[in-house]
């Protein structure tokens, strides 16, 4: 199915292996929730706690040192993954979600106001949502959505007819959606919005577990991911921001780290990216984030999307065959390796228990797009999201598992039909 030796990469993944309470294999296709930690990131972590763990920055002593260096040095992992020009414009957040939070209440409150608009597309994850509305409340500024068509898209002209009545102060968009798996020109939409003097926020949760992220390339002005989802630790994320933006920004938390001088009267912020790194910051995390962003490059992230695409390409078609379910997204063209999907007459959360009793994880719900459903008119979706360790016989033993939820749960409709034959 593709050129990536799959078992090289699960075997290290021993979690991969097991069952799940059924007794069943397990199939683990909820990557999109959060992925699974290969071994080198494991064992990053646990080495630190083991060997050289001490706080950062401030002691000057032996561990202090090495775990500085090795924090810092992760920060540089990063930004080579991100194709940031600078580590500084790398700061560490608690994920995609305080990273978005962050911008909203920094740059967000020294920057909008009444009457001006942010425009963000209704395939958006609550992350990059709420904050906004929170903004709207506090600074009477106004939250406008982009549509998406029946394609399960939105077409340029529609994004620059937006740009042109709305003139947005910002356009926050992510890359991949996390419901429809849709992908998004960053690049071409973050030209249009600078052409309307829009700047960019780009939500790469979804995209940067999956396609190659290049800050510089796209010139995007900020940019949010989680760790967790690119097979590193949870509780860490990352927020890159263009240098005089960042510099500009006033910092959201204050506390120790983050300061210059603090007296009686007042404080002094700390150079960038400290400025926004505020207490004890995660450092084994960030270690174990550089773990998993240098397992990533290894493999390769063309490889990765390749592989993938071909994975869900292969659901997508299996499932679109079966009488009464309605894949909601877009063709595998259009989209990464996350495939939902809709059973006539039967509930999301029946089909995923249904699924997991034959060991097949996935998720079933809104997945925090409660405006998206809305739009598509259906109150929840099941989700199977694919990943580089995935196999085409897990993407098969998903596809025979709603053919046979379908004829178990809702073989009314078949009956009807079959005797109408
Ligand atoms: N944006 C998107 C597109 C997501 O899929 C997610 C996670 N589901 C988030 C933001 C929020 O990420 P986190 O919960 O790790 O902060």
């Amino acid at each position: 199915i593709s050129d990536l030796d799959v078992s090289r990469y699960r075997a290290d993944f021993p979690i991969l292996d097991r069952t799940a309470a059924s007794g069943a294999k397990l199939a683990f296709l909820d990557n999109a929730a959060s992925t699974q930690r290969p071994n080198s990131v494991v064992d990053a972590m646990s080495d630190c706690y083991r060997r050289y763990y001490a706080n950062v920055h401030r002691g000057i002593h032996t561990l202090s040192e090495e775990s500085t260096h090795a924090y810092e040095q992760s920060r540089k992992s990063v930004a080579k993954f991100i194709a940031a020009p600078s580590d500084r414009q790398v700061i560490f957040a608690g994920g995609a979600t305080a990273a978005i939070n962050t911008v909203a209440r920094t740059w967000g409150d020294a920057n909008l106001g009444p009457d001006d608009v942010i425009l963000l597309t209704i395939a958006e994850h609550h992350a990059n949502i709420v904050p906004w509305h929170q903004l709207a409340a506090r600074t009477g500024c106004r939250v406008e959505f982009l549509p998406i068509d029946d394609q399960f898209t939105i077409a340029d002209d529609v994004v620059v007819e937006a740009l042109d009545r709305l003139k947005p102060k910002l356009f926050a968009f992510t890359a991949a959606s996390n419901t429809l798996g849709t992908v998004f020109p960053v690049k071409r939409w973050t030209a249009l919005a600078h052409d309307h003097g829009a700047t960019v926020l780009v939500d790469a949760a979804q995209a940067a577990p999956h396609a190659v992220v290049d800050v510089q390339d796209w010139d995007i002005d900020f940019l949010a991911f989680s760790g967790h989802k690119v097979c590193g630790p949870t509780g860490i994320g990352v927020l890159y921001g263009k240098e005089p933006i960042l510099d500009a920004m006033p910092p959201f938390m204050g506390g120790g780290g983050m300061i210059h001088k603090v007296t009686t009267g007042g404080f002094s912020c700390a150079e960038l990216p400290e400025k926004f790194e505020a207490g004890t910051p995660p450092i084994v995390e960030a270690i174990g984030l550089a773990a998993a962003v240098e397992y990533l490059a290894d493999i390769g992230l063309d490889r990765i999307a390749a592989h993938e695409h071909r994975l869900c390409q292969h659901a997508d078609d299996g499932l679109r065959q079966i009488d009464g379910v309605d894949v909601v997204g877009p063709t595998p063209d259009h989209k990464g390796g996350i495939v939902s999907f809709h059973v006539d007459g039967v509930h999301a959360h029946d089909v995923s228990q249904q699924l997991d009793t034959r060991g097949i994880a996935v998720r079933a719900g809104h997945h925090c797009t409660m405006p998206l459903h809305h739009h598509l008119k259906l109150s929840a979706t099941t989700r199977a999201s694919f990943y580089f360790y995935n196999t085409v016989e897990e993407a098969d033993r998903l596809i025979e598992a709603v053919r046979e939820v379908r004829q178990k749960f809702a073989p009314s409709g078949r009956k009807r039909r079959r005797r109408s034959e």
